[in-house]
């Protein structure tokens, strides 16, 4: 017999298996979801308010504020954060937007602020579970969606009194004028385009901002989306984000022509996309489920409606759908986590994915269900008008496509 040495066994770096504590987060947001927010999701969708008990119970339990993000963000690999935001909009898309809008504000303050400023900003932006609080992040404008680079929101300085005022309109804010902390995008020196740009937090009871129209939406109709207006708002020179030193050398550097730092800008986006793309892996395997679960027991043709190929092919599609585009989430978060730098735009792909897979998914499933789809006392048709959103907000698709195009051809394509 010829004896064989045994290759010594290959050191594993690679694994996709969840441990102990990503588990135990998904298991414990899943059942705050479950008992909480999904028996909810009806009643605040038809109210298309803000849902303060929701808040204030997620508050209670710890999955609302400063200590929840703080846990969720602080995992080595990435995946708590886009493993918790799943769980949470599976319960429903507008509640989550509700206990998620805040952070919108408080990623703006700690990707922008001093420690100072985070400190003493961001747990304003969540209050406590006495007193809720919510912040804002008021970015777009009536002419500026997409081209962020025509916004018209000034921010004037006044040396003497070490004071700036602002003037503008802004639209579409989530938890805009009911916020207790604003933090509003402003043109410095409009010279520069979205160079010339920088951040300020308004805090509360501020004069001059105030609530425009409260739209009404097709979907995460329990999150409060408005318009928000500013007339000369005057902040003190301490609310300018990163303060007035940091502001001066980046103004500095744009007017020397010197290149802007628009990888770090970049990588900013890419970071924070996988989190809009697993608000909408939540919503798409919530309408998933729902649909295998109901093809499973309507019978027609006397069996039920799952054996028919045409049904069980969908939802085996859906499924692999989901499952691909929570890969591309999964991915991109570990990188924002583990500073790679996003060279392919992998995180506009990881939104891009599951927010089309998403809206895709949840027509399948009203397909799926039939009349039952169509009718507002099953979710399925609330699951579609709430999907529609991950294509528009935090970047539409089609900006998102673009961002892919550029990175991986390096071109500033049109
Ligand atoms: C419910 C909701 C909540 C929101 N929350 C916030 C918030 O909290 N804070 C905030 O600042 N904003 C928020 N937004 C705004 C959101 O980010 C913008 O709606 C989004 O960026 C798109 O801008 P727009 O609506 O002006 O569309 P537009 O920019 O006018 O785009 C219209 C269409 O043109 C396409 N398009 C535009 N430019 C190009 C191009 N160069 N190439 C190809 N296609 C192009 C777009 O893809 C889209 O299909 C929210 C929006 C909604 C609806």
């Amino acid at each position: 017999m010829v004896a064989t040495t045994e290759a010594p066994a290959a050191v594993v770096q690679f694994s996709l298996e969840l441990n102990e504590e990503q588990l135990q987060l998904q298991q414990w947001v899943h059942e705050f979801a479950e008992k909480v927010i999904r028996p909810a999701a009806h009643e605040w969708d038809e109210r298309e308010e803000t849902p303060w008990p929701i808040l204030q119970e997620a508050a209670k339990v710890g999955i609302y504020g400063m200590q929840f993000m703080g846990h969720i963000s602080s995992d080595p690999t990435g995946l708590m954060l886009p493993i918790a935001i799943e769980e949470l909009f599976w319960g429903d898309a507008g509640i989550g937007m509700a206990l998620q809008g805040s952070g919108l504000a408080v990623a703006a303050i700690a990707g922008n602020g001093t420690p100072q400023q985070i400190g003493e900003w961001a747990p304003q932006c969540y209050g406590t579970a006495d007193d809720i609080k919510l912040g804002a992040f008021c970015v777009s404008e009536p002419d500026a969606g997409s081209d962020v680079a025509a916004m018209k929101t000034r921010a004037v300085y006044d040396a003497a009194k070490d004071e700036w005022t602002l003037n503008g309109q802004k639209t579409w804010i989530s938890n805009g004028g009911i916020a207790n902390v604003h933090v509003v995008v402003a043109v410095v020196d409009p010279t520069l385009g979205t160079r010339g740009q920088a951040s300020f937090v308004v805090g509360p009871n501020t004069p001059g901002l105030r609530q425009g129209v409260k739209f009404k939406k097709m979907g995460i109709r329990a999150s409060h989306t408005a318009e928000v207006y500013l007339d000369d708002v005057k902040v003190p020179g301490k609310n300018l984000l990163g303060g007035k030193e940091k502001l001066d050398a980046k103004l500095a550097r744009a007017r020397d022509g010197q290149k802007s730092g628009e990888q770090a800008a970049l990588g900013t986006f890419e970071s924070t996309r996988p989190a809009v793309g697993a608000m909408a892996l939540g919503t798409a395997r919530a309408a998933y489920e729902w649909s295998l679960d109901y093809a499973k027991e309507r019978q027609q043709f006397g069996r039920p409606i799952i054996q028919n190929q045409a049904i069980s092919f969908m939802l085996a599609n859906m499924k692999m759908e989901i499952d691909a585009a929570r890969l591309l989430v999964w991915r991109a978060a570990w990188m924002a986590k583990t500073r790679k730098k996003f060279l392919n735009a992998e995180g506009s792909m990881s939104k891009l994915k599951a927010s089309e897979v998403c809206v895709w998914a949840t027509e399948r499933a009203i397909q799926i269900a039939g009349g039952v789809g169509y009718v507002r006392d099953a979710p399925l048709e609330r699951f579609h008008r709430d999907s529609k959103i991950y294509t528009i907000f935090e970047g539409t698709s089609e900006i998102q496509q673009l961002v892919i195009a550029r990175a991986i051809s390096g071109m500033h394509l049109a």
